[in-house]
């Protein structure tokens, strides 16, 4: 085992997701602490702009595997693909980003690696020589300190938009080609279709800023002025319950304890009460700002930024603020 910091770069269809960006920032502070270096791994098929796109960014190794039968997603042989990679570089610490696929993808390497595994981190740091995370726990109502053992492994999948991406522009990375060793035990699971919904509107997951509307938005026509908002900041667009389940939004927008957790920049909550359900999903986020009628609204205890108006004067007040700023 070396000193190295392992960080496993995602991509869909060529795209690089954001966290995975984000979690070089944090494999390049750890490389300083351990006096290793940062190392990128990628798996899927024509991979060469994916490559380019995190070279210069501070990491000094970039791993492929680069093969048709990784072009889509499949669980077992993207496990073989990165459990090889590892085993490779030989790191001391392994990141992923806390996303889908991470969090598909980290206990199985875990498992076959022997490694340790703390999930959804948003504190990473060294102590000792091994890494200690900060993890939250009960849905972000209380944190989770974990250490990890010095002899082996430490992997940690890092919550989203914990960590600002890199900068780039720096030295060019090494790149090292990975043969991918199929295995047929690997079929017993496939993927035969990736059916992406939503159009090319960003999933909430992802965003660095997402503008949710509540029940108050009473019809999905209605929703257009979250959409003008959310496109005028380049975010995404979630959803309470109440709004899903009336069929304003579909359930793949829902924030909340049933719906997925969200971690942006800037959360905006417009015409939503703040039931603790919803506030599950969505109070990791580093800036709220709330819009309601009814000052006494629970969703003003965790804002920021409170604004007591009629969500429908206010939005469209405000998405036209934000393009006049945006076209200077
Ligand atoms: C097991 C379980 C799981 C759940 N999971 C989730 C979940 O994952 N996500 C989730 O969101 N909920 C979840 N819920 C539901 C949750 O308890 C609330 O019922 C729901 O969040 C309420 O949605 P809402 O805030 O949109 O609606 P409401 O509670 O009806 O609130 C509407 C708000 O809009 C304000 N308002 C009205 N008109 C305007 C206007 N014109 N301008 C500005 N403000 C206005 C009102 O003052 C009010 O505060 C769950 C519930 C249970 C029991």
């Amino acid at each position: 085992m070396n000193k190295d910091i392992f960080v496993f770069i995602e991509q869909r269809g060529g795209q690089v997701l954001p966290a995975a960006i984000q979690a070089i920032t944090a494999a390049t502070h750890l490389a300083v602490k351990t006096g290793g270096k940062a190392v990128a791994g990628i798996i899927g098929h024509n991979l060469g702009p994916v490559a380019d796109r995190i070279d210069g960014t501070g990491v000094a190794t970039i791993l492929v595997a680069d093969d048709a039968a990784l072009a889509m997603y499949n669980p077992l042989r993207y496990t073989r693909a990165l459990t090889a990679m590892i085993q490779k570089a030989d790191p001391q610490i392994v990141l992923l980003a806390a996303s889908f696929m991470g969090r598909d993808l980290a206990p199985r390497a875990a498992m076959r690696l022997h490694a340790g595994l703390a999930t959804d981190c948003t504190e990473l740091d060294l102590e000792g020589g091994a890494l200690v995370v900060r993890r939250p726990i009960y849905n972000g109502k209380a944190f989770s300190r974990v250490h990890f053992n010095a002899g082996r492994v430490q992997m940690a999948s890092v919550r989203p938009n914990t960590f600002a991406a890199p900068a780039g522009g720096g030295a060019r990375a090494e790149r090292v080609a990975i043969a991918f060793a199929a295995d047929a035990s690997d079929d017993r699971q496939t993927t035969k279709e990736i059916a992406r919904t939503g159009g090319n509107e960003k999933d909430v997951t992802e965003a660095s800023i997402v503008v949710s509307g509540g029940r108050s938005l009473k019809s999905e026509e209605n929703f257009k002025i979250i959409y003008d908002l959310a496109h005028a900041l380049d975010g995404a667009v979630g959803a309470s319950r109440a709004a899903c389940d009336a069929g304003y939004q579909p359930h793949s927008r829902q924030v909340g304890l049933t719906g997925k957790t969200v971690t942006p920049q800037l959360y905006f909550a417009c015409g939503i009460s703040g039931a603790i359900q919803h506030l599950a999903g969505m109070r990791g986020s580093r800036c709220i700002v709330a819009v309601n009628t009814d000052a006494e609204a629970p969703i003003f205890k965790v804002a920021d930024y409170g604004v007591v108006a009629d969500l429908f004067t206010f939005v469209p007040l405000l998405t036209e603020e934000v393009k006049k700023v945006r076209a200077h």
